[in-house]
């Protein structure tokens, strides 16, 4: 984790100091942002627009392991999946705030990688970090971010307004980041039991890139505005596909149909589960992390979306009474719970 050849204590610099340090590279890059860090409070204006708040906190040995987590790539993902959240709502991430607690055993350097790490993903997707906290723990990391976002009201897209007969769509594809945790996790063990070998993780680029530093899908976002397309629901998949399946449904008080077969699964996430013995479609349904966006559409919008390969249709909007189910690849039709379905224990195909 410290592998920086020199180390500069956190006390030399002070709060202060470090703050100063951590942040000199901060540019704002919205007209929204009147004023950054460095008072009581960063002022906004957003004019006419409504304003989108999120926030989440991540603790080490929760959220994360820095055993095998950079600190670079886990500055970028804690922004990325904090942003991730307002393009769900189908708005725009304008500015966030990093808060953090740190015990001594980090070194300025390592705090540098992951402000390095925030400052990327601040620069790729337009954000202005415009304040935090900065305090000490006795114990692990943590992080807190909260992001700000903006929206004219009639684009907003909440959980609660699919139709009956919309359709069920996901960008890219899922597993990938449940994957790269199971192989971040294997290769930990076997370090742990013999130290000194060397982590096997050639050929594993995808998934690893999926669980080290995943995207927000601002592309998506910007596509369906190009397409003309609202979604009339929209989720962001940090929990597993299922799981943000039945948060829709429920809040849109709908059923749904779901088909296994149309479920994306990248070639690599797929070949890893099966050596791992697992299914590949239970990764997707419950592995989470993946950061993609479910939502749904009126059926009227299909022909602007069906030539997109990042696009998938899975499935379709039903009646309450219905339930959310999900139909295998061999016709069998399973009710969909949070964990997954509920045959999966019993699959052996
Ligand atoms: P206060 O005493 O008002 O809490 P601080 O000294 O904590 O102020 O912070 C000074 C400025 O630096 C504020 O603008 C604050 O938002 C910002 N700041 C503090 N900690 C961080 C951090 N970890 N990352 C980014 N900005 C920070
Ligand atoms: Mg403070």
């Amino acid at each position: 984790m410290l592998e920086n050849s020199s180390r500069m204590e956190l006390s030399e610099l002070g709060e202060f100091g470090l703050i100063k340090h951590l942040t000199q590279f901060v540019e704002i890059k919205n007209e929204s942002t009147i004023k950054g860090i460095g008072d009581d409070a960063a002022v906004l204006d957003y004019k006419n627009k409504q304003i989108l708040v999120s926030t989440d906190m991540l603790v080490e040995g929760i959220h994360f392991d820095l055993s095998y987590v950079p600190l670079k790539h886990l500055g970028y993902k804690t922004v990325a999946v904090n942003l991730s959240d307002i393009y769900a709502m189908n708005g725009t991430p304008k500015q966030i705030t990093v808060s953090i607690a740190v015990s001594n055993r980090f070194s300025t350097e390592a705090l540098e990688d992951l402000y390095n790490g925030i400052n990327m993903a601040c620069i790729k997707y337009g954000v202005d970090l415009v304040g935090g906290d900065t305090s000490s723990s006795r114990s692990g990391l943590i992080i807190s971010v909260t992001v700000l976002g903006e929206a004219d009201k009639q684009n907003i897209v909440y959980r609660s307004g699919a139709q009956q007969n919309d359709l069920l769509c996901v960008s890219g594809d899922l597993g990938g980041a449940y994957m790269g945790l199971q192989l971040l996790e294997r290769e930990k063990q076997i370090f742990i039991e013999t130290p000194g070998i060397q982590p096997d993780l050639e050929g594993y680029d995808y998934i690893l890139e999926r669980q080290l530093k995943p995207e927000a899908r601002k592309d998506i976002h910007d596509l369906l505005r190009l397409l003309e397309v609202k979604p009339t629901s929209m989720i962001d998949i940090s929990d597993g596909l299922a799981s943000e399946i039945l948060h829709i449904c429920e809040q849109s008080k709908t059923g749904c149909t779901l088909y296994e077969e149309k479920i994306p699964i990248d070639p690599q996430t797929f070949e890893t589960a099966r050596l791992f013995n697992l299914d590949p479609t239970v990764c997707a349904l419950s592995g989470g992390e993946d950061y993609e966006l479910l939502f749904t559409i009126a059926m009227s919008d299909f022909d602007k979306i069906k030539h997109n390969p990042d696009i998938t249709v899975i499935g379709h909007i039903t009646d309450q009474a219905s339930g959310s189910n999900l139909v295998d690849k061999t016709g069998n039709v399973h009710k969909i719970t949070a964990q997954g379905w509920d045959a999966f224990m019993k699959r052996n195909d």
